[in-house]
């Protein structure tokens, strides 16, 4: 059975003194939590800061991006193995925020995905569909676009390593959730894919995550779904309460 997963992705908030504080608040919760997996997802500057507050505890700790090369002239850019050198376990990939503002696309999460496999970084890879492609009966095929080409290449020894979070792309920061019953849909879909994929084993070890405005009062009934294991919070993950509530929901 798969162990829930309940990470913050902190986004472009909170200065190191900042992350490091609410990074505290964490731990003091969550610092001996054996049953969730708790993770934060800080910037990268406040990534060093986090790191010794959570060492030691049981929360983990991840990036929000990384780059697929491994050192050289890529100026702005930070490898897996830097990411490693700070103790992160996993790096979030292909954030829709990415895709949209950055120029993230499927080859570009591909190869990051492949990257951090081989650093042995556990990547939430980020796939999600827009209102527009949900009103024109895309949401199949979207997933599907995006699953596959993420994920082209990797192993099945490999999958074991990796998470999936599906977020679709009108519900963060919005306010608005997909219900557990639209959300369990796509999970369900995804997990199907990764069978094709891989195989059925494989499948039922991988993590898959959901996000878009997960709170504490929606968490417990979409963490009940079947194939929902954990989630990706944002604007809930700022404040110690709100991210500690979902934890208490998993
Ligand atoms: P919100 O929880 O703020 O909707 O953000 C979700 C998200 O994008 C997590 O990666």
């Amino acid at each position: 059975s798969r162990k829930y997963l309940i990470a913050g992705n902190w986004k472009m908030n909170l200065n190191s003194a900042e992350g490091a504080e609410l990074a505290s608040q964490v731990v003091s919760m969550f610092g001996q939590q054996t049953d969730v997996s708790v993770c934060v997802c800080p910037t990268f500057t406040t990534l060093e800061a986090v790191s010794k507050v959570v060492n030691e505890s049981n929360v983990q700790l991840g990036a929000q991006n990384m780059h697929y090369e491994a050192s050289g002239a890529y100026t702005g850019e930070i490898s897996a193995e830097m990411l490693r050198h700070l103790y992160c376990n996993f790096v979030i990939l292909g954030h829709s925020e990415r895709r949209q503002y950055f120029g993230e696309t499927d080859e570009t999460v591909n190869k990051k995905t492949l990257a951090a496999l081989e650093a042995n970084l556990k990547p939430i890879v980020c796939i999600g569909e827009t209102l527009e492609e949900r009103e024109a009966g895309k949401v199949s095929e979207v997933i599907k676009t995006q699953t596959e080409g993420a994920l082209s290449g990797v192993t099945a020894a490999q999958a074991e390593n990796l998470v999936i979070a599906y977020e679709p792309v009108w519900a963060i920061g919005t306010g608005k959730t997909a219900t557990p019953e639209m959300a369990e849909e796509v999970h369900a879909e995804i997990r199907c894919l990764l069978a094709g994929l891989f195989d059925e084993d494989t499948a039922e070890k991988v993590r898959i995550l959901y996000g878009g405005s997960m709170k504490p009062g929606n968490a417990a009934e979409l963490l009940a779904q079947k194939n929902i294991d954990g989630g990706l919070i944002g604007g809930a993950s700022l404040k110690a309460n709100d991210f500690g509530g979902i934890v208490e929901a998993a």
